[in-house]
């Protein structure tokens, strides 16, 4: 449960009407409240500090709430964040149907009693919270915590975009734990859930924060690292081969150990992203079928890089 205080940005020149409803809201909530005057200031904290709402006047003294509202919506990182829109003129119905159309999650004409406005607020926190929360269950493994395969479909194209347009390195390691249907077979169902929970841990220590790491089947997975080339990767799956291997599990009053393979590919801008993972699974199959418990890098992409 995240309990840190909501963030509230309030957009709005006239900080008489700010500093009145910010006293109402905190009567109610110790909300975190920012107020700024000016539109360009508004879109730097708002970029910077991503609140979970943002009530926007429609006219600003350098700009024009809509063009702040649209920028919100466009950009991946700020587009689900609930904006209320407020006006203080009579709006037309056309501004007011174009704000919501634009994705405000509600529009307020002015003036209005603090007390309905703070509840019009509460609810768009309320149904804000709901639906990240239920996105959030939607994209994670219960199991082992770690995303699960429809995360990529959130994620996938726009890292690939934004890792091209920065000129960033992105890899995709594909894990497989080596005979797994033996490790249920002998110790039971249970115990291989232990080993996968086991091998997750070691995949969030090794990677780093921005990573995705993906539980992509029942023992695979998969990890998109970003700034890492072919050596970076093939260095981060040995790491996670070793980790592994060296990990001592407890199971009828014997210690067993097990093993993975791995195969790793970096993209390149030839490839759609199903091929980016098609690649590193290709090169999984490869490590599988020379040996197990070993890493081995797609050979079209290394040769691409040699040359
Ligand atoms: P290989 O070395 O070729 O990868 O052999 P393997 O036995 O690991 O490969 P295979 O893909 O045939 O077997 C995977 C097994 O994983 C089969 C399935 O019963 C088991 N499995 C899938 N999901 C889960 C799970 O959530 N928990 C447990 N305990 N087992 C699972
Ligand atoms: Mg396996
Ligand atoms: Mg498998």
């Amino acid at each position: 449960m995240n309990l840190s205080p909501v963030k509230i940005l309030i957009i709005d020149s006239d900080s008489d009407f700010s500093e009145s409803l910010k006293e109402s809201l905190l009567q109610q909530d110790p909300y975190e409240i920012t107020m700024i005057r000016t539109g360009k200031e508004a879109i730097d904290q708002a970029f910077n500090e991503l609140p979970d709402v943002v009530l926007l006047a429609t006219h600003l003294p350098d700009m024009d709430g809509y063009s702040i509202l649209d920028l919100l919506k466009s950009a991946q990182t700020t587009h689900e964040i609930p904006v209320l829109l407020m006006s203080s003129e009579n709006a037309s119905t056309e501004r007011i149907v174009q704000g919501l159309e634009m994705g405000a999650v509600d529009y307020i004409i002015r003036p209005v009693h603090n007390a309905e406005f703070c509840a019009r607020i509460k609810v768009a926190i309320r149904n804000y919270r709901i639906q990240k929360s239920l996105r959030e269950k939607a994209v994670t493994d219960t199991l082992t915590g770690l995303y699960n395969r429809s995360i990529l479909e959130y994620r996938m194209q726009t890292e690939l975009k934004r890792s091209q347009r920065h000129g960033i390195p992105i890899s995709a390691v594909m894990l497989d734990i080596d005979h797994f249907k033996k490790i249920n077979d002998s110790f039971g169902h249970l115990f291989g859930d232990q080993v996968l929970k086991t091998l997750g841990e070691i995949l969030l220590r090794r990677a780093r924060t921005d990573d995705i790491i993906v539980r992509y089947g029942g023992e695979e997975f998969l990890l998109l690292l970003f700034g890492a080339d072919l050596q970076g990767s093939y260095a981060f799956a040995e790491r996670v081969r070793i980790d592994f291997q060296s990990k001592i599990f407890y199971v009828n009053g014997q210690t067993v150990h097990f093993t993975l393979s791995a195969g790793v590919a970096q993209f390149s801008a030839a490839m759609s992203s199903s091929q980016f993972i098609d690649t590193a699974d290709k090169a999984l199959y490869v490590a599988k079928n020379s040996g197990r418990n070993r890493v081995c890098v797609d050979e079209t992409t290394a040769q691409d890089q040699a040359s």
